[in-house]
């Protein structure tokens, strides 16, 4: 057996939870064991499937590792996502940074700055992500950039920052443990967040914590629960609103909390009359009793906390959903307290720090709006950028980036890790935006669905390559440590965006107007502190050992456990009145049925990742969750191959009779390309938030054959790539 030539401490890649990783590897620069320490503050030394074993994908044949150019570029309207091997050349970097800015720098100097757009990554780290938006703004003079924040969270972030100013998790995860009562509502924690879900377990089980579950779904913690609220997707706001409705009528409220630390109570006190337990019984399904009972367990509880996730604001109506709940917090004064609050789980593992460092279109790093002109000023003068050089205009969002390609729009695109073929919605309409565009630089480590239609690649280093820091769901700024030597010519993204910012610079006549010099992610994050003042005091020495959470406002600061503990970043916490919206498409005759989508644990989203891993052994093509009763009602038997069609596309997949899901709703994973979820979904857009209607869409779904099982139109196999 080989002995290790070392161990490396660094942090998981793949979800928010942040758990750290030791890895093991041999005298061949082979990771051939994952451990995590018992002392670890995250995750106490429990690890996932994922955490544990979905690393082998660094090593995976297909790893892109050498630049690569088309022979021919491609026109746009003729663009394709074939990837024939033969279309393409290896070249040096020399020739794939130079052909990169010639073709950016000459649109740019055609078109100016609306037709320049890039996509950040939750995967890549702060350094990484921060130096991506420093590129955009200060050379294309662009804010048309965003990441996978805005189709997962978007709605929590808009709505927390319209009621308390801040965006993040007001309280350190593990904390559940001390709750008295949480709502854990639009999350399937046990499979997103599974070490996250081991403490959830743990505060039910051991601690006698009561736990009440909100979703329509029947996901594993309905198990540990003592009401379970399976409503209707879509019906969030009529529920928690009728809890804060009874909490109003039975004078549950903290008057208190109310009185000194709230805003606008009247127009939202007189907002919640109508919704009564039995008007948002009709809506929900949810008997009346539950929703009453669950009010007071919540309001009279001593601690009382709620978690969330992607059920709640991936909607059309996301921000209201958000809302609903933060207006509950806020009337029972369950916030600003240890083991309360308002817990948005994050998804990617640092899709916070990813947004904090900037990557996002209405603001620089640390959520300072690029409208606002003293924001402005500061980032020009950080940056060396003349005065009224930045531009003020809000950017475009992901889904706008993808519905604005045409002359006089976005006409070049920067995709940095993500993968918009897979993650956008409606991808029918997204496969002609991406078709049309005149030019894409795609920096990544596999030929996926989206960078086959790329230019030019640029090879990357997984995370196990390169330094660098992740930012977990509850705030917390963990070291990523090079374990191992970089893939063949792959390099660090942050390096790479460093030669191609310079050789941009030069190429626009903008040399020496801001800095690129940089010798190791360390400088970046001291940068990135210098504007950022919740990473003022975050350094690589003080996080050798433990992160430290924001905000970290200097040097000598701790960090900060528990947010809003004397008043809120926007003084008073503001109530909003609200109003029950339906979804953005309701079932009817011709599609009886609701569409959820979501992810499933072995898997994760865009599988770039494990599906080049062996986990994918585990969990290897999309199944559509259906009830039993929906399917007996089709003539639909357990794993046939299934038909399911939307207004936007169909797909072929087989079905799982379960009930799992509830009756006249199913569920498919987004993970798998020959049976895209989101070539069914709808791009209509939450008003405030942008972020897509991924939960509910109407579809029927129909008997269908083994020989339909693979859909043409999407992809060739990724084993052909
Ligand atoms: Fe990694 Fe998340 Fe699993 Fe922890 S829970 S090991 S961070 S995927």
């Amino acid at each position: 057996m080989l002995q290790p030539s070392k161990t490396v401490t660094t942090t998981c890649p793949y979800c928010g939870v942040g758990c750290k990783l030791e890895l093991h590897i041999d005298a061949n620069d082979f990771i051939y064991k994952v451990t995590s320490p018992f002392d670890a503050v995250v995750n106490h030394g429990n690890l996932c499937v994922k955490g544990r074993y979905g690393h082998d994908f660094i090593y995976h044949k297909d790893r892109i590792t050498t630049p690569l150019m088309r022979k021919v570029p491609q026109k746009p309207g003729a663009r394709t996502q074939a990837f024939d091997p033969a279309e393409w050349q290896p070249v040096s970097w020399d020739e794939a940074l130079d052909y990169t800015t010639d073709r950016m720098a000459e649109i740019y100097q055609r078109d100016g700055s609306p037709a320049m757009a890039f996509y950040g990554c939750a995967k890549a780290t702060n350094e990484d992500n921060y130096l991506l938006e420093k590129l955009l703004h200060t050379q294309f003079r662009s804010n048309n950039i965003d990441h996978c924040t805005r189709l997962c969270h978007a709605g929590s972030v808009v709505a927390l920052q319209m009621a308390v100013g801040s965006s993040a998790m007001s309280n350190t995860a593990a904390e559940v443990i001390e709750n008295d009562v949480f709502i854990v509502t639009g999350s399937n924690t046990a499979e997103n967040h599974p070490i996250i879900a081991i403490q959830m377990k743990a505060a039910v089980r051991k601690h006698g914590a009561t736990l009440i579950v909100v979703d329509p779904r029947r996901v594993e913690m309905v198990d540990y629960a003592t009401l379970w609220l399976a409503e209707k997707p879509g019906s969030d706001v009529a529920i928690f609103s009728a809890m804060a409705h009874v909490i109003l009528k039975e004078n549950l409220v903290n008057h208190e909390f109310v009185d000194a630390r709230t805003d606008n109570f009247a127009a939202f006190e007189a907002s919640m009359e109508k919704f009564t337990p039995e008007f948002a019984e009709q809506i929900s399904g949810v008997d009346r009793n539950l929703i009453i009972q669950a009010a007071r367990m919540y309001a009279t509880a001593p601690k009382a906390a709620i978690y969330w996730t992607l059920g709640l604001s991936e909607s059309t109506h996301g921000t209201d959903n958000v809302l609903s709940i933060i207006n509950l917090a806020l009337l029972t004064g369950q916030i600003g307290r240890r083991a309360t609050g308002l817990n948005p789980l994050r998804g990617q593992n640092n899709v916070q720090g990813a947004s904090d460092a900037g990557v996002m279109p209405w603001h620089y790093p640390g959520y300072q709006r690029v409208d606002d002109e003293k924001s402005a000023r500061k980032f020009e003068a950080a940056w060396n950028i003349e005065a009224g050089g930045l531009n003020r205009k809000l950017g475009l969002t992901t889904t706008e980036i993808l519905s604005n390609v045409r002359p006089g729009g976005v006409r070049a695109l920067y995709i940095m890790g993500e993968n918009p073929m897979m993650s956008e919605p409606n991808l029918n309409h997204t496969r002609t935006e991406i078709e049309a565009l005149e030019f894409i630089a795609a920096q990544d480590l596999f030929i996926n669905e989206s960078t086959a239609y790329a230019d030019v690649f640029l090879p990357a280093t997984s995370w196990a390559e390169k330094d660098g820091t992740f930012t977990n769901t509850d705030r917390r700024v963990q070291r990523v440590r090079q374990a191992i030597a970089p893939r063949g010519d792959a390099r660090p993204d942050w390096q790479i965006i460093c030669d191609l910012a310079k050789r941009i610079e030069r190429r626009l006549g903008r040399e020496q107007s801001s800095y690129w010099d940089y010798t190791h992610p360390s400088e970046i994050l001291s940068e990135m502190g210098r504007v950022v003042p919740e990473y003022a005091g975050v350094t690589y020495t003080r996080i050798e050992h433990e992160g430290l959470q924001t905000p970290v406002w200097d040097e000598t600061h701790p960090g900060t456990a528990d947010l809003f503990t004397e008043t809120f970043p926007s003084g008073k916490g503001k109530f909003h009145a609200l109003d029950y919206r339906p979804n953005a498409e309701s079932p009817d005759a011709d599609y009886p049925l609701v569409l959820n989508t979501g992810r499933v644990l072995e898997q994760w989203h865009g599988a770039s990742m494990t599906r080049h891993s062996h986990l994918n052994d585990l969990y290897p093509e999309a199944l559509v969750e259906i009830h039993p009763s929906d399917a007996a009602r089709l003539g639909i038997a357990d794993r046939q191959a299934v038909r399911v069609t939307s207004r936007r596309g169909s797909i072929v997949l087989r079905a799982k009779v379960t009930e799992k899901t509830t009756q006249g709703v199913v569920f498919i994973p987004f993970h798998f390309f020959e049976s895209a979820a989101n070539e069914l979904t709808l791009d209509k857009l939450d008003p405030q938030a942008k972020i897509p209607e991924y939960k509910a869409a109407a579809v029927r779904v129909s008997p269908a054959t083994d020989a339909e099982l693979f859909h043409p139109e999407i992809s060739q196999p990724r084993g052909r790539y």
